[in-house]
């Protein structure tokens, strides 16, 4: 049997995943530094869905009604060849990949026929396509702030003075709205550089990155599920208190993994003492009962540092200069209410 859906499936499956694992690109450099190294010290499994090839291939599509209607639009995906260009910085872990490039055209004079004119083409700004969903289309009034980042350092990094940034309705590519911005100056770059560095240094080394959570930011993370730090609670939200019945599972499982802790707790206050007795009884770290081996290792104690004694015998070192701020996070504690 001709399987259509299933040849899109493994289509899709078998894609192979972007390697930005080296680098930070332009869609990603203006968001949340922990999910920008979550991208890139993890693997989601996720290599596209139908939206997203929907969206490639709409994109593809704007493009070329874009050069029929007589943009000269080069370095662009046309669906079959990739051709877009990639721009890498020289000193920081940053590429990336404008849909297009649009050029203009002036008149020169011919070089060895000052009398003739030629005329050459040059580049004008970096173009970024977005298709966005009907309902999302109609409301949309200004370009979201991620669009207009991506759009300004693709051009800023392209050595462009502008970028055009157009978004199409999904669902009728003549329903469309554009804005031309700016390249980013020398200054606001900067700042993305430096946090690109920071992103790859932690990358590195193997420490999270301060997150920044955010409404815009949190809301399509596909880490959302396991981040602990989408949302800190401010004074006001300290104070609030509100009903909220569709946590009664969450609250049911966490009161459970609570009494089997107590549990724990205690079931290993009565095994241990049992276990260590007849170890010294029979004088061996190794006992043998049922189907297990039970092991009695020597541990060494711990290194603690005296801190108060040590900066009271050198009232020189400057405390603060020494302290780290780990990261926010929340925990999550149960009172019994009745
Ligand atoms: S859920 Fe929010 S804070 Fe957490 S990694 Fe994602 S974007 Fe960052």
């Amino acid at each position: 049997m001709i399987d259509a859906k299933r040849a899109i499936e493994a289509a899709i499956r078998s894609k192979e995943k972007w390697d930005r694992s080296h680098y930070v690109g332009a869609s990603e450099i203006g968001g949340c530094p922990l999910k920008i190294y979550y991208d890139k010290t993890e693997d989601d499994g996720f290599r596209g869905n139908g939206k997203t090839e929907r969206g490639h291939a709409l994109e593809s599509a704007v493009i070329s009604l874009l050069k029929r209607g007589g943009m000269d639009i080069r370095h662009y995906d046309n669906g079959h060849t990739n051709k877009q260009k990639e721009f890498s910085h020289p000193d920081y872990p940053v590429t990336v990949h404008p849909d297009g490039i649009i050029f203009g055209h002036r008149k020169r004079p011919h070089k060895r026929d000052p009398a003739r004119t030629v005329t050459e083409p040059f580049k004008v700004a970096v173009l970024e396509v977005k298709t966005v969903g009907t309902d999302a289309f109609r409301s949309l009034s200004e370009p979201s702030a991620s669009w207009v980042t991506q759009t300004r350092f693709n051009a800023f990094m392209a050595g462009v003075p502008s970028g055009l940034l157009v978004a199409v309705d999904a669902s009728d590519l003549e329903n469309v709205m554009s804005w031309e911005l700016e390249a980013m100056t020398e200054v606001e770059a900067a700042a993305l550089l430096e946090k690109a560095k920071r992103i790859m240094a932690a990358k590195e080394i193997g420490i999270e990155p301060m997150a920044e959570p955010s409404a815009d930011n949190c809301r399509w993370c596909g880490w959302k599920e396991r981040c602990e730090r989408r949302w800190i609670p401010d004074e006001e939200a300290k104070e609030n208190e509100a009903e909220a019945p569709e946590i009664e599972d969450a609250v049911e499982k966490m009161n459970r993994a609570k009494a089997l802790k107590d549990e724990a707790k205690a079931l290993e206050s009565e095994a241990k003492p049992a276990i260590l007795s007849a170890a010294q009884e029979h004088n061996a770290a190794r006992l043998k009962a049922g189907s297990f081996l039970a092991i009695v290792e020597p541990r060494k104690g711990r290194v603690t540092l005296d801190t108060k004694r040590m900066l009271a015998d050198h009232p020189e070192i400057d405390r603060a200069a020494y302290e780290k701020q780990g990261a926010p996070s929340v925990a999550i504690k149960l009172k019994e209410i009745g």
